[in-house]
């Protein structure tokens, strides 16, 4: 069974954020005060829509404005993709990636768009269309995020978790006060002894830098499981001298985007894993391929998020529940918007560190069209 696009559609959207969520990146710009993303909504021959998400992140390696989102995916991804057969998505990637070198972010959306009208066409859900849970049953594990706060907040915050069925913790470092990042990370083992702590510096040193606070933060969290991009994105050999240095293992985010990415940081003995976001890849696709080149490597991957929507946070748990190259607990369902623009978002939301994804077809998910109408922007 097929179908033909027959138009795509670029949504831009402002949803105000509900709680903070701060890194080393929007500690230094500010912070993010609305979500300014963009949905993509496919229309097929065949009755069914799919829908997609891109978070434009303007700040990250590649990022850009809504406004050039919208733009790239009006102007160069539509006319490539209306007219097309729904099924050839590998075949529609490989085109668009030649118009569009280079910027994954808008191709992304689009990717995971023709995905779910792929998956409602077929009545089976994306997951299943990207091979099935390698071990029979659509779940993931989570970690607890925790962003940029004052050591006494950071505490109270794990042991929340803790008592919600969190052991894994996912700490963002590398703004201003180290001593206070330092403090944060010996409260959570001290407040909870089974803790696992991971990282994000978000590329908040520089090398030499890196290497004197990774080991200190080591010793504070008792033994990191690892660090995520300690050093700028272009800084390849920072990673390695991280690694080398502190022998606490190196995940690669704003660093490693493509196959060519994972196959050069390895190369370069640069990491010992890669973070897939679907931004990144440029969709399910290419993320596929990312993971094949990763384990080929011996590197395991973490699923991320650029902190979507309902949308998009629906897509990356469904890549996440089909590859078995995702081992690290992932963040992907923290959501900190006042709305999520999906209906019934209860369904979408954690409780305890393990969640099952639905079996709808294709995302599973269902536009709340008030929603997006409300903050719908121009
Ligand atoms: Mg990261």
């Amino acid at each position: 069974m097929t179908a033909t696009v027959t138009a795509v559609e670029a949504i831009p959207v402002s949803v105000p954020a509900e709680t903070s969520y701060e890194t080393s990146l929007s500690v230094a710009t500010g912070g993010q005060g609305s979500y300014d993303h963009v949905l993509v909504r496919v229309e097929t021959d065949a009755g069914v829509t799919g829908v997609g998400e891109v978070a434009p992140s303007s700040t990250w390696p590649h990022g850009l404005t809504r406004r050039a989102v919208v733009d790239l995916i009006e102007d160069r991804l539509a006319p490539l993709v209306e007219g097309e057969q729904l099924h050839r998505i590998p075949r529609l990637v490989d085109r668009a990636e030649r118009v569009l070198s280079g910027e994954p972010f808008p191709l992304s959306g689009v990717d995971v768009a023709l995905y779910d009208a792929l998956g409602k066409l077929r009545d089976s859900p994306v997951y299943d269309l990207l091979g099935g849970a390698p071990d029979g049953e659509p779940t993931i594990d989570l970690h607890y995020s925790i962003g940029i706060r004052p050591p006494e907040e950071v505490r109270e915050l794990a042991v929340e978790a803790r008592e919600e069925g969190f052991t894994a913790f996912k700490v963002k470092v590398g703004g201003p006060d180290f001593e206070a990042e330092r403090e944060a990370i010996a409260a959570i083992v001290e407040a909870v002894p089974d803790a696992e702590v991971r990282i994000d510096a978000n590329q908040g040193w520089v090398a030499a830098e890196a290497i004197r606070r990774v080991r200190r933060l080591d010793e504070a969290a008792d033994g990191l499981v690892l660090v995520e991009q300690p050093v700028p994105h272009d800084d390849v050999e920072g990673l390695r001298r991280v690694r080398e240095a502190t022998a606490v293992p190196v995940l690669a985010d704003e660093a490693c985007f493509s196959p060519a990415d994972v196959a050069d940081l390895a190369g370069r003995d640069a990491c010992d894993a890669v973070n897939i976001k679907l931004a990144k890849t440029g969709g399910l696709s290419r993320a596929r391929d990312v993971a094949t080149v990763a384990n080929a490597h011996g590197l395991p991957c973490f699923m991320g998020s650029m902190l979507e929507l309902g949308i998009g946070t629906a897509a990356n748990a469904h890549f996440a529940a089909s590859s078995p190259a995702v081992t690290y607990p992932s963040g992907v369902l923290n959501v900190h918007a006042t709305s999520t623009l999906v209906e019934d978002p209860g369904a979408w939301k954690p409780s305890g560190d393990r969640f099952t994804v639905p079996s709808d077809p294709g995302l599973g998910v269902t536009v709340d069209d008030t929603a997006v109408e409300r903050y719908r922007v121009n």
